[in-house]
């Protein structure tokens, strides 16, 4: 069985561990895949909204300034999101 050197404590932890059992950190693999999910989460909340935005804005019968703020909202969380995507890449 292969062993990985945790990052935290240095101690010797075989890597199909999902945690280190001396000090409890989550193993590198397990934690880009939880960072994945949240930003795929992140990505879909600023789709949604986006379009919930263009919907009052197309219509033209809602509040377009609440519409332009939700598309605003939406375009920083959506660069947010590919931040932090591109960062755990680096
Ligand atoms: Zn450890």
């Amino acid at each position: 069985m292969p062993l990985i050197q945790c990052p935290d404590c240095n101690h010797k932890v075989s890597d199909t561990a999902p945690t280190c059992p001396h000090c409890g950190r989550p193993l590198a693999a397990q934690t880009i895949e939880m960072t994945g999910k949240k930003i795929k989460k992140l990505q879909i909340l600023s789709f949604t909204l986006v379009i919930l935005g263009l919907l009052p804005t197309i219509a033209k019968n809602g509040d377009s300034t609440a519409g332009l703020l939700m598309i605003l909202a939406g375009v920083v969380l959506y660069v947010a999101a590919r931040v932090s995507k591109w960062w755990q890449h680096e």
